[in-house]
Parts: C-alpha cells; structure tokens; sequence
C-alpha cells in the first residue's frame, strides 16, 4: 500500500500518528515501508470495526479506554512524572469525543456536582483560546471535574485525552508553562485512537462545549 493510500484509507488519522507514520518513512527502505503500512492499513480497520460493533457510543468510548489504559499500563517500566494531586494538565484545554460527552454528561445528570457556571464559561471559549495558555494562572481554567485535592473526581470515566498525558520532565515544569515537558508517545494508544475516529458518528471538539451540548440536547 502506498502513503497516499494509506491517508486516504485512514483520513482521520491523529496528527500524531500521521508524524509517526512520516518518521518511519524515513527510516525505512520502500518495500519495508510498504509492509509497514500493510500492517497499520490492517490493523486500523481490525479496531475500527470491532469498536464500531459495540452499542450504545458510550460504551464504545469505554472499550476505546480500556484498551489504552491496558496498553499503558503495559509499558510501565518507564518512569512517568504524573503524580495525584499534581494538576497543571487539567488547566488546559482537552478534546472530547461526543460519545465521551455522552458519559461525563450522564454523570452530571445523575448529580455529579460541578461548577456549572465555570462550564458554561468555557464553553463559550473556541477551540484553542488563547486564555487556556494561561494555564494555572487563570482562575477560570481548572476542568470543572477537578475536585479541591488536586485529584480528577471522574477517574474512572476520564476521557482518553486524560489517559494518555504521560510526562517523564519534573511535574513542576508543567506549572510554569515555560520549561520542557516531554510527553510519553505510545504509537499503539495512538493507533486505537485513530481507528476509533474513523467512526461517521464521533464528533470531537473542546470538552465544555461537548458536554454543554450534550447537556443542552436532553434538557
Ligand atoms: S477529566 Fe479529570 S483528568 Fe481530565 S482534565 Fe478533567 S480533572 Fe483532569
């Protein structure tokens, strides 16, 4: 299989994984390159469809969880940074999927307590408000989900832009906003992504907008 091909088969492929799929190119001679992408082309449609088999969406966005916590947990041998209560990621900006709006959505209205004001402010902002650059700095950034410690008080149903934010650089860098952070990359959890987005009926977009939408859609 070719790389355009290989793009047009797979249109919705993470940036991430396009830049991991274009890395190897380099690295590899055409005929290798090529079984290579036999393998992705294979493999994506292998978890695409078995993803798109499982009703209702939110538990499809479940089992798209689990398979990147397990994948994860698998290469546990690097040292990751993220420690409880350590939060300077839940200050930003995350992407949601609607099936994963679906399950916080479900939460809220099963009495989940958030600061619904603070959501409906930031669901006014578009995707990639300068202010969420702010980070820690601006009062009006921490996730409506993180609770007084520090913690995520959805854990469990933490959507997988949650789960994959693994940093080994100290996580005091990820306070100031100015230093390095090196991000884990786990081209397989990037893989699972990718296939599950190939699905017609995801939607993707900034976490408070999803939910408000939701919310708005079953009031
Ligand atoms: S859902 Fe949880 S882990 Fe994700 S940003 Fe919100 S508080 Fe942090």
């Amino acid at each position: 299989m070719s790389l355009n091909d290989f793009l047009t088969q797979h249109p919705r492929l993470t940036k991430s994984f396009k830049n991991f799929v274009h890395d190897f190119q380099k690295k590899m001679d055409d005929e290798t390159f090529t079984a290579f992408l036999d393998t992705l082309d294979a493999e994506l449609s292998r978890v695409s469809g078995e993803l798109q088999a499982i009703s209702p969406e939110s538990q499809r966005a479940r089992t798209l969880h689990h398979l990147v916590d397990s994948e994860i947990d698998s290469e546990k041998e690097i040292q990751v940074s993220c420690r409880k209560g350590c939060s300077a990621c839940c200050h930003m900006e995350v992407e949601i999927t609607n099936h994963e709006a679906q399950i916080l959505s479900q939460l809220i209205l099963d009495g989940h307590p958030i600061d619904r004001e603070r959501l409906s402010r930031q669901s006014l902002r578009e995707l990639q408000d300068p202010l969420w650059k702010q980070g820690m700095r601006n009062q009006d950034n921490p996730c409506v989900f993180l609770n007084s410690e520090g913690s995520c008080s959805v854990y469990e149903h933490r959507p997988v832009m949650c789960r994959r934010h693994s940093v080994t650089t100290p996580a005091k860098n990820c306070e100031t906003l100015d230093a390095t952070i090196t991000v884990r990359y786990f081209p397989k959890v990037d893989l699972y992504i990718s296939a599950a987005n190939e699905d017609s009926t995801v939607l993707i977009g900034p976490m408070a907008k999803m939910i408000s939408l939701e919310l708005g859609g079953r009031s």
